[in-house]
């Protein structure tokens, strides 16, 4: 059988436009009959023993990269920026308040945006507030997404009185004209500073972000970027595909769509990313698009099935309740999912008046986390045996194997094992692993798929 990157029959039959499943039901689902209400309520119904990770955005940026799929804006004044800072202290005051308690927090993201745009004394002081009104785990993990060349010295002092654990690098790409071209100028020298400086702060993980499907990508020239990485021994790669929306991200349409590769040319730039990590790098590869070494938590996760999908990709993180903060953030609850207002001065004025700035949101039906489990497992294990994940959540197996009808084509395209209860994804069928999950999201096929509202599967 040929390999799944030199088929086009099979790229043109599977590629389509597909979640990346960082939720079920996915953001798109959210709508506005969840709001701060209900908010309110959920968190006063957690148990006092749950555990809460944070997620803290930071809607602000230096510079835009073109590629950009971020919720963020450019700010180059700081005025704006302190501010926001205020309105993130005010969020976690509500919280903390909602909460009743100083609740156990196993785990703080910052992200973004470019979470260091904040200044020192913000990043420090919000950091001193959450440990004032919540107990932050001894071992928490406290990780920050790292723009390198947004690294000014000044910051360095406040990065380390905030306790970082780990780091997470963009790199994207190392090539010049690649560089040039989605506006993103980043030396691997500036690079190489960043990773050392961090490590010198106590900072003990630093996480690379690779992309592939770039304007003017080859697969040679994702190699000679993949082994510039491993220079700066990474304990994590994230290797994602550049997703072209120009429809959703209006600044993405600057990006000459001549220049992009397509369908089997980024399945190769990723397989080629791959075998440099991998096999060259020594790392294990996680899921559909992380690495991690072998004596990584993350690696580990992945070997024992206790990986985990959530907002920031695959995480390790077992903490039932994730809660975010900032504009645009996106909480994940037991009782569902919820988003604050992404429009900053509209999410700072409702802050200010002492509400939650809750937008919208879903409330999780049992159908909802039955598909959530499967979908997951898809994602993080690449396999699920059915009717065992159906016993599990106390439902019949009946609906979902008729939904897995596809698999049986998918098996004699090679990309999947399906003996009709348990599924497992191939190697040849790794890149198609959303389109396996996709078969069980009862959303995606009410959606109106007319409006192209994800990036391509492959
Ligand atoms: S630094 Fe990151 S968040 Fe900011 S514009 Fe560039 S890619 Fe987007």
């Amino acid at each position: 059988m040929a390999s799944a990157m030199t088929d086009p029959d099979l790229i043109a039959r599977y590629d389509g436009r597909l979640p990346r499943y960082t939720s079920y039901p996915t953001a798109p689902h959210f709508h506005g009959g969840v709001g701060a209400a209900e908010y309110a309520e959920w968190l006063s119904a957690l148990p006092p023993e749950a555990a809460i990770s944070l997620y803290l955005h930071v809607p602000f940026c230096d510079r835009l990269c073109l590629y950009c799929g971020c919720h963020t804006t450019v700010a180059h004044h700081e005025r704006p920026k302190r501010l926001y800072a205020q309105a993130l202290a005010r969020e976690i005051g509500l919280l903390a308040n909602a909460l009743g308690r100083k609740a156990l927090v196993t785990q703080i993201h910052w992200g973004g945006g470019t979470p260091t745009a904040l200044p020192g004394d913000c990043l420090e002081g919000l950091m001193n507030l959450i440990r004032e009104r919540f107990r932050v785990a001894p071992g928490a993990e406290i990780a920050i997404e790292i723009d390198p060349a947004a690294l000014p010295a000044e910051k360095l002092d406040a990065l380390a009185g905030m306790g970082l654990t780990r780091a997470s690098l963009g790199v994207q790409d190392f090539e010049e004209r690649v560089q040039k071209t989605i506006g993103r100028m980043q030396s691997f020298d500036e690079t190489l500073d960043a990773a050392i400086m961090l490590r010198k702060l106590g900072v003990r993980s630093i996480n690379l972000d690779l992309i592939y499907g770039l304007p003017h990508q080859t697969e040679a020239s994702v190699v000679h970027t993949a082994r510039q990485a491993l220079e700066l021994e990474p304990d994590r790669a994230a290797v994602f595909g550049y997703a072209h929306v120009p429809w959703m991200k209006k600044h993405q349409a600057l990006i000459p769509e001549a220049a992009l590769p397509v369908g089997a040319a980024r399945l190769q730039q990723e397989a080629a990313i791959r075998k440099v990590l991998a096999e060259e790098g020594g790392l294990v590869p996680v899921g559909l698009d992380h690495y991690a070494r072998p004596e990584d938590e993350m690696a580990k996760a992945a070997q024992t099935g206790k990986l985990q999908r959530g907002f920031q990709g695959y995480t390790t993180d077992l903490a039932p309740v994730l809660i975010g903060l900032g504009a645009s953030a996106i909480g994940a609850l037991p009782q569902g999912y919820v988003q604050n207002q992404p429009n900053i001065p509209a999410y700072e004025a409702v802050v200010a008046q002492g509400h939650f700035p809750v937008s919208r949101g879903i409330v999780l039906r049992d159908e909802d986390r039955l598909r959530r489990a499967v979908i997951e497992r898809i994602m993080c294990d690449l396999a699920v045996d059915i009717p065992a994940m159906a016993r599990a959540f106390g439902a019949g197996e009946q609906v979902l194997l008729a939904d897995a009808a596809p698999l049986s084509g998918f098996a004699e395209d090679g990309l999947v094992d399906w003996d009709g209860r348990r599924v497992t994804v191939t190697e040849r069928g790794r890149p198609f692993v959303r389109n396996v999950a996709a078969l069980f999201d009862a959303y995606l096929r009410q959606a109106d798929n007319t409006k192209p509202c994800h990036a391509s599967a492959v």
